[in-house]
């Protein structure tokens, strides 16, 4: 969606998926679901189609065009591994990953079991790139938590967990190979609290286990104000990277008018037509 990304984990964001269904309680205040619908209806927006699900291949070869390389925030916008969106197209999208490797990835998912089966399958052939991050929502115990499993028997060289929004406190938690965890609190209208004891707790765990741990934010209705301090400091740690040169500007076309060709096997889906239809 942007070369640039608010998100204080990432640098830039990038939308080959538009559009997903709620599936937990993490997605009740769906920012991405908000923005699009504000769009639904407007002619030849990127969100004529609110929140419905699309794919976007023309999108695909973005990663390429960029000048600089980028840390990538992969469907901010959606969920690569949503049921509906086919094998074959997640596989396009990690093919672009695999080819861009001055970037780094990362994808981030609720459908924790599908990400598990796919890289243990037919994504294996991107499942273990180290500029590739794998991670998974974890905002309950119920529902988050047996994220966690999921992800980690998923082959990965960099396994992540996104804490936010912290819906309760989720106790001790198994951090073997897990890789980097960001904890943050629900921002916007109707915002749920975060208490802090819980946000100590996962520190606390993470320093345990020597895993890099991000505090994004405590969030609330303006989270402006409530800031991103914790014990009056920041923590922004991270995995360590090594992104490989950026090619130059020829060989990247030639990347382009690769991926191009096989971004227009995707024109006729019925996932991409939908902007064909009329408006609801
Ligand atoms: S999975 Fe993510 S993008 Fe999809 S509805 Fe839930 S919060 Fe929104």
């Amino acid at each position: 969606m942007s070369e640039h990304s608010k998100i204080e984990w990432t640098d830039a964001t990038w939308n080959p998926v538009r559009g997903c269904a709620k599936i937990s309680p993490g997605c009740k205040h769906c920012y991405a679901e908000a923005f699009a619908e504000r769009f639904r209806g407007v002619p030849g927006h990127p969100y004529e189609w609110g929140f419905e699900l699309r794919l976007v291949p023309e999108k695909l070869s973005e990663p390429f065009r960029w000048s600089s390389p980028k840390t990538v925030f992969v469907n901010s916008m959606s969920d690569l591994f949503q049921k509906e969106i086919p094998v074959d197209y997640i596989a396009d999208v990690a093919r672009v990953m695999l080819q861009a490797p001055w970037h780094t990835f990362q994808v981030l998912t609720k459908r924790s079991e599908r990400l598990r089966d796919l890289l243990q399958g037919p994504l294996g052939f991107a499942a273990r790139a180290p500029h590739i991050w794998w991670g998974v929502s974890v905002e309950d115990k119920r529902y988050g938590v047996p994220r966690i499993d999921h992800l980690r028997s998923a082959p990965a060289s960099v396994r992540f967990l996104s804490i936010e929004p912290l819906l309760e406190d989720i106790g001790p938690i198994d951090l073997t190979e897990i890789h980097w965890v960001i904890v943050g609190g629900e921002s916007g209208h109707g915002a749920r609290k975060m208490a802090r004891a819980w946000v100590e707790s996962m520190r606390r765990q993470c320093d345990a286990h020597g895993v890099p741990f991000f505090f994004k934010q405590w969030g609330g209705v303006q989270k402006s104000k409530n800031g991103r301090e914790l014990n009056n400091r920041t923590y922004d740690d991270m995995p360590s990277r090594t992104p490989a040169p950026m090619p130059d500007r020829a060989r990247r076309l030639e990347l382009i008018a690769g991926i191009e060709a096989l971004a227009s096997r995707w024109q006729r889906s019925p996932l991409v037509r939908l902007s064909n239809r009329p408006a609801a």
